[in-house]
């Protein structure tokens, strides 16, 4: 049987900002890591896109050699602490795992936190193990933006003797990660000790520094980069395009996970952030995304929160667990129901009229079509509504790059194996070029990246 993850308890943890799944002991690691059967021919590491040697690190805990399993993570992914927390296992290493036809796949996400937090208990103040001097080859190399897919691409490269600079437009680094998650999911102190371990494998980090406005594309080759990998993401809110969407009171999930996160609002009252919470909270969307701002809203003194999704509960992007995480924690939900309008009072949110859905045929994404139910239309007083629906790229970087292939949402058009766009020392993956997806997908697209700029500029 799986070990069970340590929890906060639902109601007390529903008032506080501190880590929800606290982490195996060392008793549980190496008991969960002996049930592994070290196949032959093992099918997890297919499915791990930064390609973890799955069965030499879960061997390492099951012989309590938990900083040797730590290394052996590193030497693969170098965010293992982020990823063990964050990563939707159960779609990628444990959905292949042998186990799973029994559903008693190994726990590799929680055996992935455990060494790397046995790591950061060990060394809290670094440096990293496998700390280097910077750029031996004496290439340089830019990387845009500091998310999954920055971080990533840079370390890799790093690694291999590259000279790296990563240019971030905001004052903090790691993007979605810190921006986006709450600190109740990826803590802030985890997020920082990673960044520096990619610090110390020589990458230097320039924040506060918008590519496509404080320099160009240009600029950068034009100061002796040689190639450049732009992880710059999908930070561009969708709306719903309905009315009222601009009244006091409406946020993007973006701006209210910003504010909460970046602005430091779970540290209220030391932080006096700008962030209006009502007592009733609307969230719309079901996704990951969704799912936080509902659980900050009631983090943040909210008496209910709805979530608010078209479709029913099978057909939601968010993981499973975070589902039941709010659930626990009193999220209500309203399923097959839509926004329609939303009115207000002296220019703030009063009400949101929302119109109930059926399912239809499957649509082009597989899922069933939200169909709407003629005339049931219905009326929720409501003081906050957050629109969690989507994101698309930004914009401003790719339009800004002369000769630039792009999609027509958006996103920048890059080969999948080498991430090469259509400007030969031009790189990119993550969301930019994917469109919003996950932690993982992005650090994959960062390797691969980092392979192929090593693969170009070594040939030269
Ligand atoms: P990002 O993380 O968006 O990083 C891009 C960085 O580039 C940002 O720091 C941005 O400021 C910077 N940038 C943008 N333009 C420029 C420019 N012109 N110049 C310089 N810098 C620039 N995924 C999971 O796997 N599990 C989860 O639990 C999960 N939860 C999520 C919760 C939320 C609230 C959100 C929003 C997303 C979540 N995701 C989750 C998705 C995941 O975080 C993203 O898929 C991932 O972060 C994408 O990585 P990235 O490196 O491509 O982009
Ligand atoms: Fe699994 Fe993600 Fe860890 Fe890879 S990084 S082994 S996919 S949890």
């Amino acid at each position: 049987m799986r070990q069970e993850m340590p929890r906060q308890e639902p109601k007390i943890r529903a008032k506080n900002f501190n880590e929800v799944a606290l982490g195996y002991t060392a008793e549980q690691a190496v008991a969960e890591a002996k049930r592994c059967i070290q196949c032959k021919k093992p099918s997890c590491i297919a499915g791990c896109p930064v390609e973890i040697d799955i069965p030499a690190f879960v061997a390492l805990i099951a012989d309590g050699k938990f900083d040797e399993a730590a290394k052996k993570l590193k030497e693969k992914n170098n965010l293992p602490a982020i990823c063990g927390r964050v990563c939707p296992q159960e779609t990628q290493c444990e959905k292949v795992c042998v186990l799973v036809n029994k559903k008693d796949q190994i726990a590799i996400g929680r055996l992935e936190r455990f060494a790397a937090d046995y790591e950061i208990k060990a060394s809290p103040l670094h440096p990293s193990p496998l700390k280097m001097e910077r750029g031996t080859k004496g290439v340089r190399v830019a990387v845009v933006g500091s998310g999954p897919a920055g971080l990533t691409c840079a370390g890799d490269l790093a690694k291999m003797g590259y000279q790296v600079t990563m240019f971030e437009s905001l004052h903090e680094t790691g993007g979605v990660l810190s921006y986006g998650i709450p600190e109740f999911r990826l803590p802030k102190k985890i997020v920082h000790f990673e960044i520096d371990g990619i610090r110390d494998l020589g990458v230097e980090v320039k924040v506060n520094t918008l590519i496509g406005r404080t320099l160009t594309i240009e600029d950068l080759l034009a100061r002796g980069f040689k190639a450049v990998f732009i992880g710059a993401g999908a930070g561009l809110p969708q709306f719903m395009k309905i009315p009222g969407e601009n009244l006091g009171g409406v946020y993007s999930a973006n701006e209210y996970l910003t504010r909460v996160n970046l602005m430091k609002a779970y540290l209220f009252p030391e932080y006096l952030t700008p962030v209006k919470i009502g007592k009733k909270v609307v969230v719309v969307g079901g996704g990951n995304v969704a799912m936080d701002a509902a659980r900050v809203s009631l983090r943040l003194g909210a008496d209910e929160v709805t979530i608010v999704y078209r479709r029913s509960e099978k057909e939601m992007p968010a993981r499973a667990e975070e589902i039941e995480n709010a659930k626990e924690e009193g999220v209500k939900f309203r399923l097959l129901t839509n926004p329609t309008r939303i009115t207000g009072k002296d220019g703030w949110v009063s009400q949101i009229e929302l119109l109930k859905m059926e399912l239809g045929e499957p649509d082009g994404s597989g899922r069933r079509r939200p169909v709407p139910v003629k005339g049931s239309e219905f009326l929720m007083d409501v003081d906050t509504v957050v629109v969690a629906i989507g994101n698309n790229p930004n914009p401003l970087l790719p339009r800004m790059i002369k000769g630039l292939k792009i999609e027509k949402w958006g996103g920048i058009i890059a080969d999948p194996v080498t991430g090469q766009t259509s400007l030969t020392y031009i790189y990119a993956g993550g969301d930019i070029v994917s469109g919003a997806a996950t932690v993982i997908e992005a650090m994959g697209a960062g390797k691969k990246a980092a392979r192929a700029i090593d693969k170009t500029l070594s040939n030269r």
